[in-house]
């Protein structure tokens, strides 16, 4: 009997919002063959959008090459290309998007728009088994609480103004801590605090279901330039206030929604304390509690790749006219075809 051929179906997906260019490289089935990550670490200050992005269009064709390596394919085995469209920074965003469209048009091939958001919480429900969470979902440049609700993620609460990984790094950098490949600000900080003893008042700002991080930055911040208190206990109360309001706002959308599961996602999931307070809420409130592991928590193509598959199998394609990167694409502008 002659046997059946079968060919295995796989994407490439390119993330480039921020400081982070990566490739990954997965199977129709969800299968991460490739996940290469290249970190952009300024010598001083924040990321700078164009240095970023220059960084990027440096490491790409490395990146590339590494990816398809590990995952052991060539790119003419390739049936689509996704790539980060939005929302993020404009520079870094065009530079994936620009090797996104030169990959999907010189092998003739589909080309996927993803939004970064819907990416963290898909990765996440494929890594954890999540089926229908309420996701906190907290990095560098958001900090979301959503669920899935008639088509789409819904946004129950997010910040006002600055991001709590972004909190965490600018108090790191203003108490002129290091960051190093493998150990970001928000990792530095959480050494720190497990030897702070002493809870500082620090503002505490939930509005509704919104949150502010800024006044709270900036007392923290005052305070150390003060000297009055101790490194450890400033970045210690900094955790214990930050991760309280964040917790406080994903309860509430539990016990409104009454999902039975908590994801919790985005590179600031690395947290251990953070993830023992909303392991606490899910507990009380019967529910699951789901951790993304740390390789897909933070920025990451795999995430991309994943959800460009399931966009793409549920009728989504983006032509190249269309390919615009959108820096402000809100969480819940995008149709989820693919949950039910
Ligand atoms: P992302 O924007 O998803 O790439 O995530 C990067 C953010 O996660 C940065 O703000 C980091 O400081 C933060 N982060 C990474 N590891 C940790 C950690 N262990 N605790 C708190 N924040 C972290
Ligand atoms: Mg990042």
């Amino acid at each position: 009997m002659k046997r059946k051929r079968t060919f295995k179906s796989y994407c490439l997906g390119i993330e480039s919002t921020a400081d982070d260019f990566s490739v990954g490289i997965s199977t129709f089935g969800g299968e991460i063959l490739a996940n290469v990550v290249s970190a952009y670490i300024p010598p001083e200050g924040g990321i700078h959008p164009r240095e970023a992005a220059r960084h990027h269009a440096e490491v790409a064709s490395k990146v590339l090459k590494e990816a398809f390596k590990k995952a052991g394919i060539k790119p003419q085995n390739l049936s689509i290309i996704a790539f980060s469209q939005g929302p993020g920074l404009g520079p870094c965003l065009r530079t994936g998007a620009t090797v996104a469209r030169a990959l999907a048009s010189y092998l003739g091939i589909p080309l996927v728009g993803i939004n970064h958001c819907v990416a963290h919480i898909e990765i996440g429900k494929l890594k954890t088994g999540a089926k229908d969470p309420v996701t906190l979902y907290v990095s560098g440049g958001n900090t979301i609480v959503s669920a899935f609700d008639s088509g789409r993620y819904r946004v129950f609460g997010e910040t006002l103004d600055i991001a709590l990984g972004n909190c965490l790094d600018v108090f790191a950098r203003e108490a002129g801590l290091r960051q190093r490949v493998g150990e970001p600000f928000g990792a530095v900080v959480e050494k720190l605090a497990e030897k702070g003893k002493r809870l500082i008042s620090l503002p505490y700002t939930v509005k509704g279901m919104d949150l502010s991080f800024s006044g709270l930055l900036t007392s923290a911040t005052n305070l150390l330039k003060k000297g009055e208190y101790k490194l450890e206990d400033l970045c210690y109360s900094l955790q214990e206030t930050v991760f309280s309001m964040v917790t406080e706002v994903t309860e509430r959308a539990l016990a409104h929604t009454e999902k039975k599961e908590v994801l919790l996602t985005g590179g600031v999931a690395a947290n251990k304390r953070l993830q023992s307070m909303i392991k606490t809420i899910a507990e009380e409130h019967d529910a699951e509690f789901c951790v993304v592991p740390s390789e897909f928590a933070i920025d990451n193509g795999a995430m991309i790749t994943w959800t460009g598959i399931l966009a793409y199998t549920h009728g989504v394609a983006t032509p190249i006219q269309k390919s615009f990167v959108k820096l402000r694409w809100r969480l819940e502008e995008v149709e989820v075809t693919w949950v039910r």
